[in-house]
């Protein structure tokens, strides 16, 4: 039998201590999430039914403070995948060295089936259950696959409803009227694009000779994807849910992105004005995007897409996780024989909670930033965090995600062995 989603992120951890070298009983306790939570969450349908859906939210760890993490409405979610991303979020923020620790959440739903008020009653519905259990310092939700700002406003909206004052922090990813952050909503893209930026320069790479292939054109995959065509990387494939399109010769973004904002479909055009004609492109299925000849691939979708199956055939010198955990723990050591290069996604698409701090910390202060200024505190981060990785790269000659591993429980640790250890109550 499969492991589930959460034991496979897990084991990731004893590897990683064969170099960080804790104390057993911090990573015994990162294998354990803090909290689980399940509800129940009514829906009253347009035509008078009811509809229950299962709601989850997991907060994984708080050493380093509140826990934080996004909120996914997704057919697929269930308690496994919630633990696993709520354990990638805490292992995120302490490489990123936020004050927070991880959590996750969601709805078992496909939100693509619901009416926009039916969206919104069962967003509110949701907040109703939970809402004893998150708050601006205990557990701070944000976006994730298919919520969007305008499901976080709704949510931050009800919670203040429910405790009778405004309280902007306990969610991020709000629209700007309502407390959000500049720069929040291409943060995930904008991340991993700093991270491509910095291997650039070690690469010594010239943009338009590179080309990229993305799996995944939400929020993340489409802020990348602009990010690169303007930089002149050739993004010479693209696949959302329902397929893709590939040309070697690289694809317009900007009206790729007018064209699936207008008819939610990934189709390849040429637009000028507001006249949009399509050109010639190959269809590729998600599968097949995986394994075409470019240089960068960027997985933006869901978990497990490259796994023991399909490793073997990745072409791709470079890949960049946007989505959490697209790597299957079985095609780790497929893709280092390879000589693949990896940056993980607590580290690629840690812009995202970044910008979500720094929306925070606007909404605690009530003073609000220019978006330049959270542009180059988000680079500087990345840039930072990026470099450190990379020193554990060297000096333990290790691939990047158990690096980046590494960093995280390294700085857990600390935050554990402050509290007090079996080393400070016992000796030794
Ligand atoms: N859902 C995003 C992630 O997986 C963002 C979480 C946040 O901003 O709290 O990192």
């Amino acid at each position: 039998m499969h492991n589930d989603v959460f034991t496979n992120a897990i084991s990731r951890l004893e590897h990683a201590n064969q170099y960080a070298k804790l104390p057993h009983e911090v990573i015994d306790r990162l294998k354990r999430p803090r909290t689980t939570i399940e509800v129940t969450v009514p829906l009253r349908m347009d035509d008078g039914s009811l509809k229950l859906f299962h709601g989850y939210r997991v907060r994984h760890n708080d050493m380093r403070g509140p826990t934080k993490g996004g909120l996914r409405y997704h057919p697929q979610v269930d308690i496994a995948e919630v633990k696993a991303l709520a354990f990638w979020m805490t292992c995120k923020c302490a490489l990123l060295n936020l004050p927070f620790g991880g959590a996750k959440g969601g709805i078992q739903v496909n939100p693509k089936e619901l009416s926009r008020l039916e969206l919104e009653r069962l967003s509110r519905n949701f907040i109703g259950e939970i809402a004893d259990f998150i708050g601006p310092d205990l557990d701070i939700p944000a976006p994730d696959v298919y919520t969007n700002e305008r499901i976080m406003g709704w949510m931050m909206d009800e919670y203040s409803k429910i405790k009778r004052f405004k309280t902007p922090a306990v969610i991020t990813g709000k629209p700007i009227s309502l407390g959000g952050s500049l720069g929040r909503n291409d943060a995930t893209g904008r991340g991993a694009y700093y991270c491509i930026k910095e291997l650039e320069k070690l690469n010594h790479w010239h943009p338009e000779k590179i080309t990229v292939a993305i799996q995944g054109f939400g929020n993340a995959g489409q802020h990348a994807a602009s990010l690169l065509h303007a930089d002149g990387y050739k993004v010479v494939a693209i696949s959302d849910s329902r397929g893709g399109i590939y040309n070697p010769q690289g694809f317009d973004i900007p009206s790729i992105i007018h064209i699936k904002n207008e008819t939610k479909q990934v189709q390849a055009v040429y637009c000028s004005g507001s006249v949009c004609e399509t050109v010639a492109a190959d269809q590729v299925s998600n599968a097949e995007l995986l394994e075409l000849e470019v240089d960068i691939l960027i997985p933006a979708a869901l978990e497990n897409q490259i796994t023991a199956d399909n490793a073997q055939q990745i072409k791709a010198k470079h890949i960049i996780e946007i989505a959490n955990g697209p790597i299957a723990v079985e095609a780790d050591p497929i893709l280092l024989d390879k000589n693949i290069i990896v940056i993980p996604d607590i580290l690629a698409n840690a812009g995202g909670v970044t910008v979500s701090y720094y929306e925070w910390v606007q909404n605690r202060s009530g003073y609000y930033w220019p978006e330049d200024e959270v542009h180059s505190k988000l680079q500087q981060a990345m840039r930072r965090e990026f470099y450190n990785v990379q020193h554990e790269v060297k000096e333990h000659n290790i691939d990047w995600r158990t690096a980046a591993y590494v960093l995280a429980i390294k700085r857990l640790g600390e935050a554990m062995q402050a509290h007090g250890t079996r080393e400070y109550f016992m000796g030794g």
